[in-house]
C-alpha cells in the first residue's frame, strides 16, 4: 500500500497528517485486520515504483518520478528499488527549498518550497500575484485572477505573453531543482506525471530546456518521459513491493 506520509523501511508510518495517524506499523496493523502479509512506502514512492516496473519508466533502473499536481511529489529508484531514506523522507521533492522571499507558509511549515510554485495551485498563485502586481499596468492577457492552471496552460497554447512568463517561470524552478537533484542521484530517467503534466509539450519543453541549462555536464542528456499508469500507478508499485 502507498501512505501519503513517511514510511520507514520496517513499515513505520512517521506522522501522516492528511490521514490523521500517528506513529505506528501500517504493515503489521494491516496484517492483524486483514491476515495479509502487508508492504508499505510513501505513495509518491510507491507511484514511481510502479511507472518504473509498467509505465513511463519501463526499462529503466534508476529514475526518479516527479508528480505535478496539487502538489508536488516525488519518488526516487536506484537499481529498482526505492530509495526510502531514514525516516522515508527521501524524494519529498516539492519542500526542496527554492526562494528565500517568500511570505506564504507551505504546507509543510516552511517558506519558498517548490511545490508553492510548480504545482497547480502554484502557478495559479503566481498567476494571481503577477496580475496584482500589474494591475494599473493594462497588460495584454487573457488571463484573470480567478484562472484555473488548464486555463494558463490553454492561454499560453494560444501565446498569451503573461501566461507564457508564468510557464517559463515555474519550468525554470523544476528544471533547477532537477538538475540539482540529478548532481545527487544522477537517473538514467525522469518520469514526469500528475494532473499538470497533462499541459504534455509546452511544460515538458520548458522543464527540459532548464534542465539542460542548469545540469551538471555529464548529466545533461539525461532522458525525460511522461508517466503512463496515471492514478493506478500505486496499485502496480504497491504489487511490485510484495514480488520484491
Ligand atoms: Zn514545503
Amino acid at each position: 500500500m502507498g501512505v501519503p506520509g513517511p514510511v520507514s523501511p520496517d513499515g513505520t508510518v512517521l506522522k501522516c497528517v492528511n490521514l490523521g495517524w500517528g506513529v505506528f506499523n501500517v504493515e503489521q496493523e494491516m496484517n492483524r485486520l486483514t491476515g495479509f502479509k502487508v508492504k508499505a512506502g510513501n505513495d509518491a514512492n510507491v507511484a514511481a515504483l510502479g511507472e518504473m516496473w509498467q509505465g513511463g519508466g519501463k526499462g529503466y533502473k534508476n529514475l526518479v518520478m516527479v508528480t505535478l499536481g496539487t502538489g508536488v511529489g516525488g519518488g526516487v529508484i536506484i537499481d529498482e528499488k526505492i530509495l526510502p531514506g531514514a525516516v522515508g523522507a527521501a524524494g519529498e521533492i516539492g519542500h526542496i527549498p527554492m526562494r528565500d522571499d517568500e511570505t506564504e507558509t507551505c504546507g509543510c511549515g516552511k517558506k519558498g518550497c517548490l511545490e508553492q510554485y510548480a504545482s497547480a495551485t502554484g502557478i495559479v498563485r503566481l498567476t494571481r500575484r503577477y496580475l496584482e502586481a500589474h494591475k494599473n499596468e493594462n497588460v495584454q492577457t487573457m488571463l484573470k485572477e480567478d484562472s484555473t492552471a488548464k486555463d494558463i496552460f490553454d492561454a499560453a497554447k494560444l501565446g498569451d505573453k503573461v501566461a507564457l512568463a508564468m510557464v517559463d517561470e515555474v519550468g525554470l524552478l523544476l528544471g533547477k531543482a532537477l538538475a540539482a537533484i540529478s548532481c545527487v542521484v544522477n537517473p538514467e530517467a525522469f518520469v514526469i506525471g500528475g494532473g499538470m503534466a497533462k499541459a504534455g509539450e509546452i511544460l515538458l519543453n520548458v522543464i527540459r530546456k532548464y534542465y539542460t541549462e542548469y545540469a551538471f555536464h555529464a548529466a545533461r542528456d539525461t532522458v525525460f518521459k511522461e508517466a503512463e499508469l496515471s492514478n493506478n500507478a500505486g496499485i502496480y508499485g504497491g504489487v511490485r513491493l510484495v514480488l520484491e
